[in-house]
């Protein structure tokens, strides 16, 4: 029997929720209340502190850290409470392998209904004619359409890593450079753009049977048209690797690769505000082919409550709220890159199209691990990035969380203060760092990411 997907005709027109983030009427988790839903819901705060209390304590630190520090990374997020309650759920107990209405597991009656609910909102999101769920992360799905689409030894068009391809873009350290023969493209000194002409020219050159479009760091909207093109010049398959701009895609922010890539691959815990997760869009053609991928070439027993969360979050994302959620994302995220040229930075591609920001801060004397340093101390949270055509590494920021807590143009300018004293700041415990800290906490006490109970 075929493994074809559970895409639920009969779900079709499913109306999606209204949005439901945290920064809407969403009420905050409330420890002491008794009743039905912490039965539903089953983890209970005050179990774990009293049957393990180093963990609890451990897990009090990290709420503490992201309520009280400045997170912009920009690859993180802050869910919906109710994205949480659906993680936290007993679906964390059950087997699920195979897809709905052909489990290899009983008992699969609300899996099945999870998972068929799950893929539908995500169709409709997207406008895809097929999803599957059930990726673990964003480096699963690009497995799945490597297996789907590629036999070892393959060869495969790439973003180099150097030029902010992901891990699963070639990298040798990785199943994906291991197995397959990746051909790197770039992006152009000058503008920092993606080489459209010299992608095609390798495509030319090394006829791959895949191009793969997508980034780490890329601030600026992919031309998918423009791959499409090529793609179907050289007779290669496309596949999107849209782990970052997805969410903004689900809010009409961004271009949306699903008309043009053959498989789209995604995360759900980027932009999207969903659990940690992975999402494959295909058409009908390889819809079976990415879920044969999934399950059972790379993966077995599906996680349903993350199916579940991830529902939940596709329900969200399909509300007006969350439209204009992405939309204010990219709008920070061009004030935030405006402020840091303004500082100094040298902005790569001299802005952002996105939540993402690069920036090389070389010009104010640092490297891009002294500058994430010198932030970390200071209670801000950045990561850094290749630059392409450069010596050092720089620093790669992002809207999203802060966005989720309700931050706007003020707060980007307030943002941009803080990162500019800690910079100038040696790092240390002098009142330098402490100042800057006191500030981050003032600012981020007043934007709770979750209200408190
Ligand atoms: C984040 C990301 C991934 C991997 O996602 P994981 O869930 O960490 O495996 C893959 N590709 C790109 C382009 C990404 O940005």
């Amino acid at each position: 029997m075929p493994l074809t997907a559970g895409a639920g005709d009969a779900l079709d027109g499913a109306p999606a929720p209204d949005a439901h983030g945290p920064d809407g009427d969403a009420p905050g988790p409330d420890a002491d209340a008794p009743g039905p839903d912490r039965d539903a819901y089953g983890p209970d705060a005050d179990a774990l502190r009293r049957q393990d209390p180093e963990i609890a304590d451990i897990l009090d630190g990290e709420a503490r850290r992201q309520d009280e520090d400045l997170q912009l990374s920009a690859a993180e997020n802050f869910t919906s409470p109710a994205v949480l309650a659906a993680l936290g759920s007993r679906l964390a107990n059950k087997y699920a392998e195979g897809y709905p209405g052909r489990r290899h597991h009983g008992g699969c009656e609300y899996a099945d209904a999870a998972e068929r609910v799950a893929v539908d909102r995500a169709r409709a999101l997207f406008g895809a004619d097929h999803a599957n769920v059930q990726a673990h992360s964003g480096s699963s799905a690009v497995l799945a359409a490597y297996a789907a689409l590629l036999r070892p030894g393959d060869t495969v068009l790439a973003l180099g890593l150097a030029h902010g391809g992901h891990l699963t873009h070639g990298s040798p350290a990785n199943f994906s450079g291991r197995w397959f023969d990746f051909v790197p493209y770039g992006v152009d000194a000058e503008s920092g753009l993606i080489a459209y002409d010299q992608v095609r020219a390798l495509a030319r050159r090394h006829r791959p049977r895949a191009i793969v479009c997508g980034s780490i760091s890329y601030p600026r909207h992919i031309d998918y048209a423009e791959f499409r093109d090529i793609a179907d010049e050289t007779g290669a398959a496309l596949i999107a690797d849209a782990a970052h701009p997805i969410g903004l895609v689900a809010g009409g922010a961004a271009p949306s690769p699903v008309p043009y890539a053959d498989v789209v691959c995604a995360t759900t815990h980027k932009v999207l505000r969903g659990p940690r997760g992975g999402l494959v869009l295909c058409g009908d053609e390889l819809a079976e082919r990415i879920d044969r991928a999934v399950f059972p070439f790379t993966q077995s027993g599906a996680h349903m409550h993350t199916v579940a969360a991830k529902a939940v979050a596709f329900g969200e994302a399909a509300g007006a709220e969350y439209r204009r959620y992405a939309h204010r994302v990219v709008d920070n995220a061009r004030l935030l890159a405006a402020h840091l040229e303004a500082l100094g930075l040298a902005v790569t591609t001299g802005g952002t199209d996105t939540h993402l920001i690069t920036a090389d801060p070389a010009p104010l004397g640092l490297d891009g691990r002294t500058a994430r340093g010198r932030l970390a101390a200071a209670g801000m949270v950045v990561e850094t990035c290749v630059l392409p055509h450069g010596d050092g590494r720089g620093i790669r920021l992002g809207t999203a969380a802060v966005t989720t807590q309700g931050m706007g143009a003020e707060e980007m300018a307030e943002i941009a203060r803080l990162l500019a004293g800690a910079l100038r700041t040696d790092g240390g415990d002098g009142t330098g760092t402490a100042a800057v800290r006191a500030g981050v906490r003032e600012l981020t006490g007043r934007f709770p990411p979750y209200r408190r109970g």
